[in-house]
Parts: structure tokens; sequence; C-alpha cells
């Protein structure tokens, strides 16, 4: 399998939009993009749905809330969601090197036809699932003291009052696990095949972000919308909205999209809230980005520079760089909060 780590660096950002409104210098955050790749991550790389550095004396985490049966008619098991994927992936790669070739084999209809009946609803505890490992020596992030691993695994269902899955972090000392667990347990169903993420190595990549709109002064705000200030730039050569510069900074210039540590809120789906930290009230920062793509057709200016030209076609299904195969609510990100006074406090989901 073919590593890609160091390759996911982004095209020259458009400009330097402080330069343009110097009142967004002092809000400038960095943030480090992840940009997943297939591979086959070890306990020792930085991943998305690799396996963990876990101590194998430590019990595996559980969930054992309640689970929302009415949100998806038939279940699979992860194998299934793997073989599927598999196959899929070898239909679009049997095509793309022979137009003639069969869409599908016997062999795959076949898995098809068992898969697509799902498998039984399960009401027991759910063994988590790994969803990212981050080594502080590949990505910045904040850390409790001691700690140089932060281990994110995820129940893949949905939740009452949380239609998505629930995530539980661990913080580690890496070199305190001796010995390494070998076989983790496995769900016997996940709710939704996108709550399964696929192996993927990290080319971390850091970032400058500014505020979304939303969280910016009112005066600032229409500063931005304002077009006569723009006077140096053409935003046509950014965006495809070019008469609203205001698009231009929500989509390419404020917050990064896709996976990432750090940064800024991307608020979107609604208006900002206040984020306080359960434990100790302080205002919770961004973490760890769960995105449902990369980029969009709106935010070309953010997509990594090898992926135009990436001979490999990408899994199927994986549509504006998401490798992860992650989707969730139907497109949007799980953004993970963590306390800036201790990161250990408990931390805050926010879906936009
Ligand atoms: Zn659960
Ligand atoms: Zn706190």
């Amino acid at each position: 399998m073919r590593r890609f780590r160091g390759a996911g660096r982004a095209r020259q950002r458009p400009f330097d939009i402080a330069t343009l409104f110097p009142q967004l210098a002092p809000l400038a955050r960095t943030s480090t993009r992840l940009h997943p790749r297939p591979g086959s991550p070890t306990v020792h790389d930085s991943s998305v749905g690799g396996p963990l550095l876990w101590p194998a004396g430590e019990p595996w985490p559980y969930c054992d809330e309640p689970h929302d049966r009415q949100a998806s008619q038939t279940v699979h098991s992860p194998d299934d969601v793997r073989l599927l994927r598999h196959d899929l992936a070898a239909a679009e790669e049997r095509l793309r090197l022979d137009p003639e070739a069969p869409e599908v084999t016997p062999e795959e209809r076949e898995n098809w036809e068992r898969i697509k009946v799902g498998r039984p609803w399960f009401d027991g505890p759910i063994p988590l699932l790994p969803v990212a490992q981050l080594y502080a020596r590949d990505v910045a992030f904040p850390c409790p003291p001691e700690a140089d691993l932060l281990q994110v695994l995820w129940c893949p269902f949905d939740h009452a009052e949380r239609a998505h899955p629930t995530t539980a972090l661990f913080w580690r000392s890496a070199a305190t696990v001796t010995e390494v667990l070998d076989a983790r347990p496995e769900p016997p169903v996940v709710q939704s095949q996108w709550y399964l993420p696929e192996p993927c190595l990290l080319s971390p990549e850091q970032v400058t972000e500014y505020p979304n709109p939303s969280e910016l002064p009112k005066e600032l705000r229409a500063q931005l919308e304002d077009m006569s200030r723009w006077a140096s730039i053409d935003p046509a050569l950014y965006s495809d909205y070019a008469y609203d510069p205001g698009e231009l900074y929500l989509n390419n210039l404020c917050h990064a999209p896709g996976w990432k540590t750090g940064g800024w809120t991307c608020w979107g789906l609604s208006d900002p809230v206040e984020r306080p930290c359960p434990d100790c009230a302080t205002d919770e920062v961004p973490l760890l980005t769960i995105a449902s793509s990369e980029w969009d057709s709106g935010s070309k200016t953010w997509v990594a520079e090898e992926e135009p030209t990436n001979p490999a076609p990408p899994p199927l299904g994986a549509r504006d760089g998401n490798f992860t195969q992650i989707d969730i609510v139907g497109g949007y990100n799980l953004q993970l909060h963590a306390c800036p006074a201790d990161p250990s406090h408990p931390h805050i989901e926010l879906v936009q």
C-alpha cells in the first residue's frame, strides 16, 4: 500500500487576508489539517481508523447507552461494510482499466445480495471503535501535562438527543504503554456504514485560520462584505461567487474544511453558542474536527496539492477527498472541543 505521508500540502493560500483587513491579524489561530489518506497504519502511527496503542492490561471501553433503533432500516457488521467497500473499489478499478469490463462480477453480486439484507439488531453493550490516534510529535493539539498521545474512539450508533456517534477521549503518555493489546473487541454491527472509519495515515499541514463570520464584530463583518474594500484582489480568481466577497471569506479564507486539530469553530448549522467546560466553565476550544469531506465546490483553494493529479482513483464513495468514508448527519462536521485549562476535563461535541 502506498504511504501518503508528506503528500498533503494545500496549495498556496490565495493571499494574506490579514494584510487587507489588519483587524483580523490578532484573531489568527493555527490549525493542523490532517489530510487522511488510505494506508495501513500501525499502533505507532498517527491515524484515522487505525489500530491504537492500547495497554494490554486496560479494559476496552464499551457504550451501554440505549441506541436509536428507528434511525436505520438495516444494520451491518463491520466486516460486511469492509467487504462492500472492497468490492466497490475493485469494480471501479476494473472499469477504469477496461471500460468494457463487467460492472459487477457474479461473486460481487452474491456478496451484495447477502450484505443488503443486513444483520440482526443488537441491544447489548457496544465496544467502541477507534476513530483517531494522534501523537503530539506529528500533530499539534492541546495536551494535559505528561500526555503525548490522544486516542479518540466512538460508539457507531445514534443516541437519544444526539443523532451521531458518541465519542470518548483517552490521553496517554506513549512511553508508559509497554505491552500493547493485540486484538480489540469489534462491534457486532454498526448503525451506519458511514460510522466505520477506513484506515488512513495522515499528512499533517499547519494553516492559519480566522473566525467564522458569525463570530466577528459587526463592523468588521460589514467591511468583509464591502466589495470596495477588496480593490486589490480579484475574488473571481478564488471563488465562483465573485460578486460576494463574504462568501469568499467564509469558504476559502477563514476556517479550513476537513479533518484537523485546533483552529476556529466551524459554525454553519446554528448560530454560535457558548461552550463552557462542564468542570471549570472555561470556554472550550476546537480540539479535533471529524469531517464528512475535505473540501467542496465552493472551497477549492483548500484542495490538497496532489489531489488533482493523483492517478489512483479514490475508493468509491470517497467524495471531495473524503478517504475516511465518514459521514456525519449528511455532510456535516463533528467538532470536538476541549478545555484549554485542562484538556482532560470533559469535552464538548458540536455538529456543524
Ligand atoms: Zn452507544
Ligand atoms: Zn475545564
